[in-house]
């Protein structure tokens, strides 16, 4: 992980757990995906864990005074030792890097003299995560918050003092998420439009009371401004499944019983903060530059645009064709109960609990429920399509009375399908925490595989209402999508 780091020079702070510390160097010019560029790094002393996610303000004055983000997280893993402490001492250390922003492998190579400050170089390997003219600099805000080092100095919601043991030297003065609560007070005086300061970006927000999704069950609709306020709230999560990915908008600006669309390309008014990326497949027709949702602010703008349900790509923009993610999408069909389709739900469970294939389920917030199953690129969409079909075939194979296939729609239409064929380039499911557009606005919820015995479960019970919550106190159960590189086994 990464810190970004204003003392009395500008740097980066690389971190790799080890031995229960962080074993730390400074990157005056910070790490890079560029193979092309080495990188200075001062190896520094080790750090203790509690100041992981250390995120504020560091006073003047002591150690380390200055300003302080949360750059990058992710997990690590050394390369051909088990032991990286060692290879720090013998002066070489391969890493590969599975964080939000830096991924690949890095070497850190000694080349100064041994000492107190020893001079290394970090250098991206050219491999599938390298991206030529990548700099750190483009990226600045915080994984952790959205803010940048000048949001955190301004209203700095933590100090770090190092006079202090560790456990004890970080100093709560606000809640996290406070700047969030305050964000969404503002939006609450606002009247019926205005400009939002959220995230450090100005966003124009329009028809605020305009109610978008009915109440279910004698409740209140949800206006835009209470949607505006769940994206702003769950963004610094959300984002994580949508950065690096161009997003698929559904819109429906009248509301979610009006007919919706899909709306593809990047809107030429975007604030040119909404990220941006160019199709370079697209043929003359197809939509080319897509709207890329790389910072809290983006969703929210998104929100404002009447995406009331977001869908990222599955594979990245750097290798389009290089999915993340196979997935299992379980789609009830008309005829088939909730009952079966979760019968269905843990077989699938069982399968990869039998295969030891790390697989996370979520309900869709419609009728369904998806499976998805992180993979380390390597694949094409028609390898991880031919997977997922030969494992739901066998699954199927088991309860034959309860599944269809795409083809037999037809045929024996209304029985759930199992349907693999969403492996494909720009098919798209919807996102990890996303609204749907159906009553009362319910999200696509992940839960645990335990969950498929609640009997209170429902694909469409958790809403943009309820969401905040569950993630406060169970956290993010689909985190493991994004740390776990695993190769699909091959199926008997
Ligand atoms: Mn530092």
């Amino acid at each position: 992980m990464v810190q970004r780091h204003r003392a009395t020079g500008d740097h980066y702070d690389l971190r790799f757990e080890a031995d229960g510390v962080l074993l730390s160097w400074a990157v005056p010019k910070g790490p890079t995906l560029d193979p092309a560029k080495r990188r200075t790094a001062f190896h520094v002393g080790d750090h203790p864990l509690e100041y992981l996610l250390f995120e504020g303000v560091i006073p003047e004055g002591t150690y380390g005074g200055g300003d302080v983000v949360v750059w990058d997280t992710g997990t690590w893993r050394p390369v051909r030792t088990d032991d990286p402490r060692a290879s720090v001492e013998a002066g070489e250390l391969h890493a590969d890097v599975f964080g939000q922003k830096l991924r690949g492998r890095f070497a850190l190579v000694r080349r100064g003299e041994r000492g107190e400050r020893e001079q290394w170089l970090l250098v991206h390997k050219r491999d599938e995560h390298a991206v030529p003219g990548w700099e750190p600099g483009d990226h600045p805000r915080s994984v952790l918050t959205g803010r940048t080092n000048d949001e955190v100095l301004a209203d700095s919601d933590r100090v770090w003092r190092s006079d202090l043991p560790a456990d004890r030297a970080e100093v709560v003065l606000k809640p996290r998420g406070a700047d969030v609560a305050e964000a969404l007070g503002s939006l609450d005086e606002l009247g019926a439009q205005g400009t939002w300061e959220i995230f450090g970006r100005s966003l124009k927000v329009t028809n605020l009371d305009k109610e978008l999704f009915p109440g279910r069950n004698e409740e209140a609709s949800v206006t835009k401004r209470e949607l505006l306020g769940y994206a702003a709230a769950i963004a610094p999560t959300a984002v994580r499944y949508l950065s690096g990915r161009a997003l698929n908008m559904r819109r429906h600006p009248n509301g979610s019983r009006t007919k919706g669309f899909w709306h593809k390309e990047r809107p030429r008014f975007a604030p040119p903060w909404v990220g941006s990326w160019d199709n370079p497949d697209a043929e003359p027709g197809e939509t080319r530059t897509y709207a890329v949702v790389d910072e809290p602010a983006a969703l929210v703008w998104a929100a404002q645009f009447g995406a009331l349900e977001w869908h990222a790509w599955t594979s990245r923009t750097d290798q389009p064709h290089r999915p993340t993610y196979a997935l299992v999408d379980l789609d009830p069909g008309t005829i088939t109960s909730w009952a079966d389709l979760l019968v269905l739900a843990r077989l699938h469970r069982d399968a990869f609990s039998h295969l030891e294939v790390a697989a996370f389920p979520k309900v869709t917030g419609s009728r369904g429920i998806q499976v998805w199953v992180p993979i380390a690129r390597g694949p094409s969409f028609e390898e991880t399509r031919a997977w997922v079909e030969k494992l739901s075939r066998t699954v199927g194979a088991v309860v034959p009375e309860l599944v269809s296939w795409t083809w037999e729609v037809r045929s024996r239409k209304g029985l759930a399908r199992l349907d693999y064929t969403q492996n494909a380039i720009n098919k798209t499911l919807v996102a990890p925490y996303s609204p749907r557009a159906a009553d009362g606005a319910p999200v696509s919820a992940p839960i645990t595989w335990e969950e498929l015995d609640d009997p209170d479960l429902r694909p469409d019970g958790f809403t943009v209402r309820t969401m905040v919550d569950r993630l406060a106190e169970r956290g993010d159960l689909f985190a493991g999508v994004l740390e776990v590189q695993q190769k699909l086994p091959p199926l008997g």
